[in-house]
């Protein structure tokens, strides 16, 4: 007993790092080295059929089917001279993972023989058995089909032996079953709303592109240590343990030196992710210890988000090489900070950033108003629906805990873009940006400074804080597929931007001047968004009322926040915008419930087993030796000398005891929670029965095994400790 611990402690303690062969040549050389870019594009496609690929990928045309078979051909020859001989649609179902089937590109030459084939038809359409995904009930409903379409925006890679081909993944009737078809809906109603605004000031925007910059955190355990905690294996998370007296007080793990082991990791994912096209640039160590982060340059969202995937599962194939695990998890760890993914999003055209200002001219100071405030708006009328984006029941153990954005979503703006907001609204011009005299550029708002990158303060506390060119929605959690809160957030902000364009039109119509329009719009708007902005501390409890005040989501309860994607105001956003059907929101809401249930359930069965077959029975084994030696100690003392001089183990014995009866008697309460919320229908009701229940007698038994591990002899202890599973050497 204990030793399996103790010499996983030893054998993770002894690990050398793996040395990484570190290619000779720059990284810009071997950058997108297995993704069929433009440069392979050219290289393998007819000049013509490349010239429609460009149109496709640059300008939204559709896809010309006539040029699928001579497309397939090229990405064949190029997969072929680079070893492939598979190749698999990739898409990314309602599991918060990756789905991928492969097949061979071989066969029957109808000559007796094998050849290798990959025609144009099985690169853009495929029929994986749907039946094993998640899909809420619409394809029960509707058609057991479930279709794989090939995204042409979006290029093919190559891990190991197989082509990948991003693709969507639909129902026959065409509702989605996946992250990716409502996304590239988001992208699209949002381009065309934001061209249609831009027009005021740019006529010749053609595009506006959706842009994401993620930052991954992450935490690595030893294997050695991670196989030993079956809680680790079955649920990605600890579901016990106590404090290490050191962990992150120190704040000296934050942008520490980074532990050699780690770093060889760092090197060979950097390595791996470049050669896939995932532009790397930052690493570094995070604020609790074995918490690392890697982020990339951002890139338009579609993208971003299947870089974020593909970087995920590479992490945790990686993480395997160098004798880690990698952990996504929010918060694999109680009591240090758990896991996020900033994703910096913003809005550019074909011709520059919209969010960047103010800018050198009127029309741009006034362009930059419009984008952000139109932003704002969205987060303010959907601040639930964009907190349920980010809601799951491994982020709600970091959301509201004292590192993490509360759940509550407000918007951080600092001190100048507030001035800004406030003198456009204040001003008693009609025109405050002076746009009338036509080459006047001055601006008619008290000094307005450039607003620098990073000027802004960095507010920890804020789930969606503007930083200079950008926002940066920092609830979305580690493992979350950030298709989820990019979804929510760019349909409404196509929405915003569409309603705001209504009314300005409106008043033109009416005979107003367009810039007095858009003037009065804005400052509409900057009234009623204020509840949505808040610059102060979101971890006080003053927040939760002040919040509550202004009418904001202060919802809590995971399975209940989830209903704010079905409010009257986000079906017909969604709707309006032309993204998810009501039935669609419902179908997937019925997932995210009944995902919710089973991994609550998972933690609670795999607690219970470990606190009857591991817990118990090496607590009471502690307990016989010191009843033996309390025993014997009466044996060779007398009566009330041994009673004085066992004082302290008759104690602990008793401790034990008590603490053993109250797991077992949680253990039991918490299976017959189980049962009575399994034996409840509505998958809705049967998750708030999880949380508000289940939950709870989780947290009690957690109470007493954490306090035992305190008690009970260190070389007993079957589980690596916190202390053991934190600190890498
Ligand atoms: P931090 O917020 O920790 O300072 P960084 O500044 O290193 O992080 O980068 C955050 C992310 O924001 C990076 O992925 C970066 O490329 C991205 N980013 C920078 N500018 C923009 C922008 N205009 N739109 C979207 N993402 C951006
Ligand atoms: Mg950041």
């Amino acid at each position: 007993m204990g030793s399996f611990r103790i010499n996983a402690v030893e054998t993770a303690s002894r690990k050398k790092p793996l040395e990484v062969a570190i290619p000779k040549e720059m990284a810009s050389t071997y950058f997108g080295k297995y993704v069929f870019d433009r440069p392979k594009m050219f290289k393998y496609l007819p000049s013509d059929v490349y010239r429609k690929m460009t149109d496709v990928m640059d300008h939204g045309a559709d896809f010309d089917r006539t040029i699928a078979d001579a497309v397939a051909a090229g990405m064949k020859q190029w997969a072929q001279e680079n070893g492939v001989t598979h190749y698999t649609h990739w898409f990314q179902p309602l599991t918060e993972g990756t789905a991928e089937k492969h097949d061979a590109f071989i066969e029957h030459d109808g000559k007796g023989g094998m050849i290798e084939e990959f025609e144009g038809k099985l690169l853009m359409q495929q029929e994986p058995d749907a039946s094993s995904f998640p899909s809420g009930g619409i394809r029960a409903t509707f058609e057991a089909r479930g279709y794989s379409a090939w995204d042409p925006t979006s290029p093919v890679f190559i891990i190991d032996d197989t082509l990948c081909i991003p693709t969507i993944f639909i129902s026959y009737t065409g509702e989605a079953l996946d992250y990716k078809a409502p996304l590239l809906r988001a992208l699209s109603a949002v381009d065309k709303a934001a061209t249609e605004v831009c027009h005021y000031f740019y006529p010749d925007v053609k595009k506006v592109q959706s842009n994401l910059g993620w930052e991954q955190e992450y935490f690595l355990v030893d294997e050695d240590l991670y196989n030993a905690r079956p809680d680790l294996v079955l649920t990605g998370r600890t579901l016990m343990g106590h404090d290490s007296a050191k962990n992150q007080q120190m704040d000296d793990h934050y942008f520490g030196i980074i532990p050699e082991r780690v770093m060889q990791f760092m090197k060979e994912l950097e390595i791996r992710a470049l050669e896939l096209g995932i532009p790397c640039k930052t690493r570094h160590n995070e604020v609790a210890p074995n918490q690392f982060e890697i982020a990339p340059i951002f890139e338009g969202t579609n993208l971003a988000v299947d870089h974020n995937m593909l970087l995920m599962s590479l992490m945790k194939r990686i993480a395997r090489k160098h004798g880690f695990r990698c952990l996504l998890h929010e918060k694999p760890f109680a009591g240090i900070n758990g896991s996020g993914k900033h994703n910096n999003w913003s809005l550019s055209t074909d011709t520059g950033v919209l969010l960047h200002g103010p800018g050198k001219t009127p029309l741009d100071n006034m362009r930059f108003a419009v984008f952000i405030v139109e932003t704002l708006m969205a987060v303010y009328k959907h601040n639930g629906l964009l907190k349920a984006s980010i809601m799951s029941a491994t982020n709600a153990h970091r959301l509201g805990a004292n590192e993490a954005p509360p759940a509550i979503v407000s918007s951080f703006l600092g001190k100048q873009l507030s001035d800004l907001l406030e003198a456009i609204e204040k001003s008693d011009k009609e025109d405050v940006f002076n746009l009338s005299g036509k080459q006047k550029m001055k601006l008619d708002i008290p000094v307005i400074p450039e607003i620098m990158l990073d000027n802004t303060d960095r507010n920890r506390t804020s789930p969606f804080a503007f930083t200079g060119n950008r926002f940066e929605f920092r609830a979305v959690g580690s493992e979350a597929n950030c298709a989820s809160a990019m979804i929510a957030l760019n349909t409404a902000v196509a929405e915003a931007l569409t309603l705001f364009k209504e009314r300005v039109d409106a008043l033109i119509a009416a005979g107003s001047d367009k810039f007095a329009a858009i003037v009065k719009v804005v400052r509409e708007d900057i009234a009623t968004c204020k509840p949505i902005h808040f610059d102060g501390n979101g971890y006080s409890d003053e927040w939760v009322k002040e919040a509550t005040r202004r009418g904001l989501d202060t919802e809590t309860s995971c399975p209940v926040v989830f209903d704010n994607y079905l409010s009257a105001d986000s079906v017909k956003m969604f709707e309006s915008m032309g993204v998810m059907k009501e039935f669609e929101l419902k179908a997937r809401n019925e997932v995210k419930w009944e995902t919710y249930t089973k991994k609550i359930q998972i933690e609670a069965r795999v607690l219970g087993d470990l606190s009857l077959n591991h817990i118990i029975p090496t607590a009471t084994r502690y307990q016989y030796e010191l009843v033996k030696l309390v025993q014997g100690m009466a044996s060779i003392y007398p009566t009330d000398q041994a009673d004085v001089l066992c004082n302290r183990n008759r104690r602990i014995i008793g401790e034990i005891a008590q603490r053993i009866d109250h797991i077992e008697e949680y253990v039991y309460a918490l299976v017959e929670s189980r049962k009575v919320a399994n034996a409840i229908a509505s998958e809705r009701e049967k998750a708030i029965a999880y949380h508000d229940n289940v939950i709870p007698l989780m947290d009690k038994i957690r109470y007493e095994i954490d306090h035992l591990e305190m008690t009970v002899c260190d070389e007993l202890w079957p589980l690596p400790k916190y202390r053991e599973l934190l600190f890498i050497r």
